[in-house]
């Protein structure tokens, strides 16, 4: 399971904020067993979407993208994907009610803006967002999974902790045969280069799909075994 991680937005590229939604993310898959091989960071901009995405789907089994999903006009992500799949926009009658039903609880009124929210593409799953207002969406298209998240760092782990991480994390089981198994093993007082001797070369005892990374750090080397 090859992961490629799209975040989008203009404030990431100007280093307004900080990508947590990436770092998150990555080792969120890569706590299931899935390989995320690029991070790709662009503005919002839905050329530049559709350019990745056709790049991002020769390569990679899941694609998973943050941000844009949200009701003013630089938020292009969901138009984007509609034209991307040629798709249309339909009325999704349980996002309507989450709409509705957090207006009230506010006391606010839903304008139209909101209340396109609820207008979705008709080919996706749509991964609802009870912390929110933008639900998540799920593609499937020629064996490649797409999914779109909202940026907000809580609706985003929410969605994929609810959704998409099992989803994801059941396609690798059924891809190994076996659940994956991970350790991370802390060690202290041996320099890395020194670690690296005691192990020995990894390919000796690591099947091909194995995976040993060393993590050094103030505090010690961290090793992340995954088999
Ligand atoms: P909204 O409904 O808030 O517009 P959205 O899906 O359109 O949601 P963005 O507009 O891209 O998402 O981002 C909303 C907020 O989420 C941003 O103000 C930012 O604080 C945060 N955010 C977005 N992307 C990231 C990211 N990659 N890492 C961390 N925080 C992010
Ligand atoms: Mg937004």
């Amino acid at each position: 399971m090859n992961i490629a991680l799209l975040t989008i937005g203009d404030e990431l590229c100007i280093g307004q904020i900080i990508n947590t939604n990436a770092a998150w993310l990555a080792q969120a898959c890569t706590d299931i067993g899935a390989q995320v091989q690029r991070h790709i960071t662009i503005g919002d901009s839905s050329d530049a979407l559709l350019n990745e995405l056709q790049i991002l789907s020769h390569e990679f089994d899941c694609i998973i993208m943050s941000g844009g999903l949200g009701p003013t006009h630089d938020d292009k992500t969901k138009e984007t994907l509609v034209t991307y799949f040629n798709d249309t926009l339909i009325l999704d009658e349980a996002t309507l009610h989450n709409l509705k039903a957090r207006a009230r609880l506010r006391g606010l009124p839903l304008n139209q803006r909101n209340m396109d929210q609820a207008l979705l593409p008709s080919l996706c799953t749509i991964l609802q967002n009870p912390r929110g207002t933008a639900p998540g969406m799920l593609f499937e298209k020629d064996n490649v999974m797409y999914v779109s998240l909202p940026g907000v760092p809580s609706e985003l782990k929410g969605i994929m902790n609810d959704h998409v991480l099992p989803r994801l994390r059941s396609l690798i089981e059924e891809e190994h045969g076996k659940k994956p198994f991970f350790r991370t093993i802390l060690t202290k007082g041996i320099p890395e280069s020194a670690l690296a001797d005691l192990i020995g070369d990894p390919a000796a005892f690591l099947n091909e799909d194995d995976s040993l990374a060393f993590l050094p750090s103030y505090h010690g080397v961290r090793l992340s075994l995954g088999v």
